[in-house]
């Protein structure tokens, strides 16, 4: 145990700590999060640790559950914590994606279907336009056969990882999905828009067969001027899950 890894002693450390415990809040405010799903960030002077809650529902996260995994998954804080189960998504995603500062990882259910059907889930809308760059779909059973579904190992992590590629969202098959960010507030509002684009679309869908999707030009050139515009949403998700919670 040392110092290097334990955030809580600085006050940039405890603002991240804080910054995360308010993503928790948000995303379940939001219905991106119900009792399951996590989020976390990398730790920024140690890009290979990451702070993320220990095993529990999101919206009861506080200050005090939030821990720090290196990228084996190891708990480094010296808590005797539980992690969650799924931690690997995050330390592999962080290791092959130096890029990537924050991770959440959602079972929210206008998404699961993307992940069935060979119906890609593509931008309909340009608040998710970061779509654009594709939102491949993890299959766990191509390379691990019959699991219980979850990420449970690095090599699954991994796989996970190289199914996402270049991409801020990768599906997963009979289970959710990852979004990911250069900061929390990033990751944050890409799982809540593609959980919106996700519901968006199948209304689409069941309108008419001939849906016109944000080209890729489109989507990149949205997903440039949404991320300068992500603190006006970020301040208005916070204080509606404070509302909530208070
Ligand atoms: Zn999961």
């Amino acid at each position: 145990m040392t110092n290097t890894t334990q955030p809580q002693t600085t006050l940039a450390g405890l603002k991240l700590k804080s910054e995360l415990v308010d993503a928790n809040h948000v995303l379940a405010h939001q219905g991106v999060l119900d009792a399951f799903g996590h989020v976390s960030v990398r730790q920024p002077e140690h890009a290979d640790h990451f702070l993320i809650s220990r095993s529990m529902a999101p919206e009861l996260v506080n200050v005090d559950d939030i821990i720090v995994m290196d990228l084996a998954c190891n708990v480094t804080d010296g808590s005797q914590a539980r992690p969650y189960l799924e931690s690997f998504i995050h330390a592999e995603i962080y290791r092959a994606r130096p890029d990537v500062q924050a991770v959440v990882h959602s079972h929210a259910r206008s998404v699961i279907p993307f992940g069935a059907v060979n119906v890609p889930l593509r931008p309909v809308c340009h608040m998710a336009g970061f779509l654009s760059k594709g939102a491949p779909v993890f299959d766990i059973r191509h390379r691990f056969g019959c699991t219980d579904m979850l990420v449970r190992n690095a090599s699954q992590g991994k796989a996970l990882a190289a199914t996402l590629g270049r991409a801020s969202v990768a599906l997963m098959r009979g289970h959710g999905f990852v979004s990911t960010g250069d900061s929390i507030a990033q990751a944050v509002f890409r799982a809540i828009y593609t959980e919106a684009n996700a519901a968006i679309q199948a209304s689409a869908c069941m309108l008419s067969k001939q849906v016109a999707y944000l080209d890729v030009e489109e989507g990149l050139a949205a997903d440039e001027t949404n991320s300068q515009q992500i603190d006006r949403a970020w301040s208005l998700w916070k204080r509606h899950a404070a509302e909530r919670l208070r």
